[in-house]
């Protein structure tokens, strides 16, 4: 690998790093003191930053994001053509990617039919949010108002959505937060709140159980992610979905799937959710769309929900009153509908299967090997290994240690996350997702990765 950069560019861009760039989730007081890391190329699943270092990129972004890999000169070429025809154009008028792409979406997600376009996981959440409360103003006189969210999942860094912050870390220091939003626990069966043969049915009677103390009278949708992301990588167990789906139609609830990181493919499927056989009223999508290669955000929502903010043309507060002003750019959609076609073209949802199951088999043998490791998890390449101090009790692995891990992965070339510094102990997962073109080999160098950086760091 060449780069392009000379060494005095490279001083700059560090300089100009240091100095003015704010880093999202960093601890400025430590990043100042370590070698600061620039990125400047990738290629498939592979990262070179300013000093020329390689990398196997196991987190496809960061944070789950870069579905079809690095340096996809399609995608380029597509936006690129685009945005010399039309760049823009927001409000009440259509342009030609963003009438194409909500086609296309649509075709992938039976019993949904309309698509909003914003720009962040954030922003399509917040959008649920407005409609739940939209249609409670005009629809339930004013009930039907409060939203459930899960323990441990999250949904966003506005106040909105921290307001559904199943992660107390995350919004913990920015309250007050505005009324009605509620948190149901739970489902993860590792750490049982539950000593019952039916866990997934009993975790899912628990969201009724809020219900019911809330009074049904005042819910009008529950939102949950389809694999909990940041939370721990948690798949909820069998026979959770089917009682979920059973609660919301039984009190009229709306269910709201965040599909921020699960969509486009990261499981195996399409969406996370048809893994389940379930029908939500809203599904909202973001990182995957178009793999990172411009920004969108979709919020997707069945015709019924639509149909709710059409229904009286005579009034000017009938229709949802709401914006996004680069929902109007068309480099989201174009690169969204090129980043389908190569997920179709390519089998990578056939491969993400493939390689999940290989993947999970590998961390399996860690788990045998590891004693460390107390449980490994997951669905297609979307995957996590929780670390223990002592696999009876549980207790979660110190967070340096879990950390000291991923260093050491870093210092091999292997770029893994861990579930982020947490308020509530449970900061000790490690999460992998890979793109969906990872090969064998690439899966193999990444776990010998964590297998390695376990010995060294663990004994
Ligand atoms: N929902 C989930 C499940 C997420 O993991 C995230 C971000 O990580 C979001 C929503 C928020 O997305 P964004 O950062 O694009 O606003």
């Amino acid at each position: 690998m060449t780069l392009n950069l000379q060494t005095n560019d490279l001083g700059k861009v560090i300089e100009a790093d240091r100095a003015h760039v704010w880093h999202h989730l960093s601890q400025h007081k430590v990043y100042e003191t370590v070698d600061p890391r620039v990125f400047i190329e990738g290629k498939g699943m592979r990262l070179w930053d300013a000093k020329g270092n390689e990398y196997l990129d196991a987190v496809s972004g960061g944070v789950w994001t870069v579905n079809v890999g690095y340096g996809r000169e399609s995608i380029a070429n597509a936006v690129r053509d685009q945005l010399v025809k039309l760049n823009y154009y927001a409000g009440a008028a259509g342009t030609v990617p963003g009438a194409l792409f909500a086609e296309k979406l649509i075709e992938k997600m039976p019993g949904m039919t309309r698509v909003y376009y914003s720009n962040s996981g954030s922003e399509a959440n917040e959008k649920v949010y407005k409609m739940v409360r939209q249609i409670a103003h005009r629809r339930h006189g004013g009930n039907k108002w409060k939203i459930l969210f899960r323990e441990r999942d999250y949904h966003g860094t506005t106040i909105g959505t921290l307001a559904t912050s199943g992660q107390p870390q995350r919004a913990a220091q920015y309250g007050p937060y505005p009324d009605g939003f509620v948190m149901v626990p739970h489902c993860l069966e590792y750490r049982k709140q539950w000593d019952v043969e039916n866990y997934g049915e009993r975790a899912a009677d628990a969201i009724e159980e809020v219900i019911l103390r809330e009074g049904p009278a005042t819910v009008g949708c529950l939102v949950l992610e389809p694999v909990t992301a940041g939370g721990g990588v948690i798949v909820p167990p069998e026979g959770y979905w089917k009682r979920v789906q059973e609660i919301c139609k039984k009190y009229d609830i709306l269910l709201h799937i965040d599909e921020v990181v699960c969509g486009l493919g990261r499981t195996g499927k399409w969406f996370g959710y048809q893994h389940f056989d379930i029908q939500p009223d809203f599904v909202t999508m973001a990182k995957g769309v178009a793999s990172g290669y411009a920004a969108i955000s979709c919020t997707v929502t069945t015709e019924r929900v639509f149909e709710m903010f059409k229904d009286d043309a005579s009034d000017p507060m009938s229709y949802f009153r709401d914006i996004s002003t680069f929902g109007g750019c068309t480099a989201g959609p174009v690169a969204a509908l090129e980043n389908m076609r190569i997920i179709e073209e390519e089998g990578l949802l056939e491969n993400c299967i493939r390689m999940g199951d290989y993947c999970l088999s590998r961390l399996e043998e860690l788990k045998g090997k590891h004693k460390v490791v107390g449980d490994v998890r997951g669905k297609g390449l979307f995957l996590g290994a929780e670390l223990v101090a002592d696999r009876e009790t549980k207790e979660p692995l110190e967070e340096k240690l879990v950390q000291a891990v991923v260093a050491d992965c870093l210092k091999n070339g292997v770029i893994i996350g861990a579930t982020n510094r947490s308020l509530n102990g449970l900061n000790n997962t490690l999460c992998l997702s890979p793109a969906l073109i990872a090969t064998k080999a690439d899966i193999d160098r990444i776990v010998d990765a964590i297998d390695s950086a376990l010995t060294t760091v663990l004994g």
